[in-house]
């Protein structure tokens, strides 16, 4: 990892990040395809301002709270996610009973394993979807990206999904699950299908999910959960995300 960046560089996390990436590309974890899409999501957080927004924390605490009542809560694991926040990943499965599962967009078992490798080797006990233990089928999706593991995605009752593609995304509404989405771009088709949208760069969510998580669940109260899930709107949650975006240039000019 290049270690050059001083740490008085305006874009110190940014730049962090990108090593991340880039050494996860090196490990083969990343895609060449999935640093062009980080790329994407580091356009619509310049915007955003990098930092998470009043609707960002509303949707995290309808997530975690989503989260803990799930009988079976699932996290769809990506390359890139796994490249930049592979122990935050594993933390919030612990603290929400949910199960991790490698499903990637460009099918390759040997990624699948170094995935799986880089999960457990931060902390994960048991990694789903890996190589033929993704048997099931997604009967809305064509080609290798429908296969699930029959024990996770298959079987979750409510699954998010950090960086996922609209198509996919869709799919899996289709099929009766809860979807959570962590996707910068309000406007992407699976910030618009889930039925959760968190907009907000992984890096930040990831952290604050956890901490929100933790306290719910030492409330020890059902009525408390539902109560917050009832109460969020994603549609209008959106637009306030998309309010910060059109008003980025008041600041500027
Ligand atoms: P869709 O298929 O949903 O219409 P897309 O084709 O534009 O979206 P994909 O390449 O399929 O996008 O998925 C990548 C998505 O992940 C993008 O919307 C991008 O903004 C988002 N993204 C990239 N990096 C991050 C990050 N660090 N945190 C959160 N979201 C990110
Ligand atoms: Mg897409």
């Amino acid at each position: 990892m290049n270690k050059n960046i001083p740490l008085s560089h305006p874009r110190f996390k940014s730049l962090l990040v990108r090593e991340k990436l880039v050494s996860g590309f090196e490990r083969g974890l990343v895609v060449a395809q999935g640093l062009i899409a980080h790329g994407r999501g580091e356009a619509f957080d310049y915007l955003l301002g990098e930092q998470t927004s009043r609707a960002a924390r509303v949707a995290i605490t309808a997530a975690s709270a989503e989260l803990l009542l799930a009988r079976h809560p699932v996290i769809s694991i990506n390359g890139n996610v796994a490249a930049i926040c592979a122990k935050e990943l594993v933390e919030l499965s612990k603290v929400t009973n949910a199960r991790l599962e490698v499903n990637l967009f460009y099918r390759d078992e040997k990624r699948e394993r170094f995935i799986e490798r880089e999960l457990i080797n931060n902390g994960a006990r048991k990694v789903y979807g890996v190589g033929p233990r993704a048997s099931a089928r997604i009967s809305e999706l064509h080609s290798e990206r429908r296969r699930v593991d029959p024990d996770g995605i298959y079987l979750g009752d409510v699954v998010i999904v950090p960086l996922e593609d609209g198509d996919r995304a869709e799919a899996l509404v289709k099929m009766g699950k809860k979807i959570i989405a962590i996707d910068l771009n309000p406007i992407s088709r699976t910030a618009r299908v889930a039925q959760i949208t968190i907009v907000d760069n992984i890096i930040r969510v990831l952290p604050t999910m956890i901490s929100i998580a933790r306290e719910l669940r030492s409330l020890e109260d059902e009525a408390t959960l539902t109560k917050i899930i009832k109460e969020f709107n994603n549609k209008k949650n959106l637009e306030e995300s998309l309010g910060i975006i059109q008003g980025a240039k008041d600041g500027l000019l």
